[in-house]
């Protein structure tokens, strides 16, 4: 299907002052109504014309959405903060700095300058199939284009897929499910709080959605509890280019540790299913162990059962492995992995 990239078809745009405001917006323009945050992921849509909205909603100038506060000994980030400011908080490397290092490593830095933890959650998959306009399951038809026989499915699911094969892109994301974060989410004058294990979704619950976000939902901030805080860290995301690009695999992981032994473990990969996948039974196998060469195999062939390559994505699967490997290590595997 060919692409019109061209001028973004008019909208009326919306620039509320307060979150207030923001939220009546949502929720009396419903389905019309398109957040825009930093609009990185909004504006190739509203550009191609795959994607067209009446109304835009840009959130810019809500003073509540900004910055970093602490909470309960814990932390909670506004949803307009931007990428670079995550990376560069002294507070979150210090406390979490797993996921100062995935802000760091997504796209590029004016990307990250523009680009908000809001949207970075929120966004939608890469999938080319879906993003070209292909009338596919997720956009509402009955075939997933990228999971046929001369499909080009290089980036596409190695788990968790059903009937849809595309990933969840954001490199964010594993972090804060590693960290137990907790969204918090407005809807007109009501607010719910929801893990961030269960905020991102896949085809099995929804096709057509990346999270629990419906039309009307406004993500307002993102809470990060003491729990983790200082833990031993790790994130690694292997791309095809080191410039800037999307993740090939990601992962996150979070590790206490006493006396040698692990007492608890979150280990989380991303761009292998079309949610960042908590590996339980990687964290189940590893709480009480010792970190030996032995507990690192072990995690590491855990983490891929079940794994169903497509066509071209076979390589995700050492690859996942690997990284699995590496993050109960906590660095590069040498030897046989
Ligand atoms: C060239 C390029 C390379 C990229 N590489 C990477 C990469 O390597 N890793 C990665 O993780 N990402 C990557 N991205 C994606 C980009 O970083 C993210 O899309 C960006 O962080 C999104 O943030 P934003 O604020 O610009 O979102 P927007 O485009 O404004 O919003 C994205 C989506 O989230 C919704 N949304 C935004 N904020 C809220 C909110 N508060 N409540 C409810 N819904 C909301 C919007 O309606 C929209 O659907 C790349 C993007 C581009 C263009």
């Amino acid at each position: 299907m060919a692409i019109l990239h061209d001028v973004i078809p008019p909208f009326q745009l919306f620039q509320p002052s307060s979150l207030d405001e923001a939220a009546e917006l949502l929720e009396a323009y419903g389905d019309d109504a398109w957040i825009i945050a930093g609009g990185m992921d909004s504006f190739d849509w509203l550009k191609d014309r795959t994607k067209r909205t009446e109304v835009v909603v840009e959130l810019g100038q809500v003073p509540e959405l900004q910055g970093i506060r602490e909470v309960d000994g814990g932390l909670e980030i506004g949803a307009m903060t931007t990428l670079t400011d995550i990376a560069e908080s002294a507070i979150i490397n210090e406390r979490f700095s797993v996921l100062a290092k995935a802000a760091g490593l997504v796209a590029s830095p004016q990307i990250r300058h523009q680009g908000t933890i809001g949207g970075n959650v929120s966004q939608d998959t890469r999938c080319t199939y879906y993003r070209s306009g292909w009338t596919c399951y997720r956009a509402g038809g009955n075939t997933c284009y990228a999971d046929t026989p001369t499909a080009v499915n290089r980036e596409h699911a190695i788990l968790n897929a059903s009937r849809c094969v595309a990933v969840s892109p954001s490199d964010t994301a594993p972090a804060l499910v590693a960290l137990d974060a907790q969204m918090v989410i407005r809807r007109g004058s009501r607010e719910r709080v929801v893990d961030a294990v269960d905020y991102f979704v896949g085809p099995d619950l929804d096709i057509t959605r990346m999270t629990v976000l419906e039309h009307g939902d406004l993500l307002t901030s993102i809470r990060m509890p003491a729990t983790w805080s200082g833990a031993r860290f790790y994130f690694e995301k292997v791309r095809d280019r080191e410039v800037w690009d999307f993740p090939l695999v990601n992962i996150a992981s979070a590790v206490r540790e006493s006396g040698g032994r692990i007492e608890e473990a979150r280990v989380v990969v991303g761009a292998v299913a079309a949610r960042p996948l908590r590996l339980r039974a990687v964290e189940n196998a590893l709480a009480g162990q010792l970190v030996n060469t032995q507990t690192i195999a072990r995690a590491g062939e855990l983490a891929i059962e079940g794994a169903r390559p497509l066509r071209f994505n076979g390589y995700k699967v050492p690859l996942m492995r690997n990284l699995v490997q590496r993050a109960v290590r906590g660095g590069p595997v040498t030897g046989t992995a």
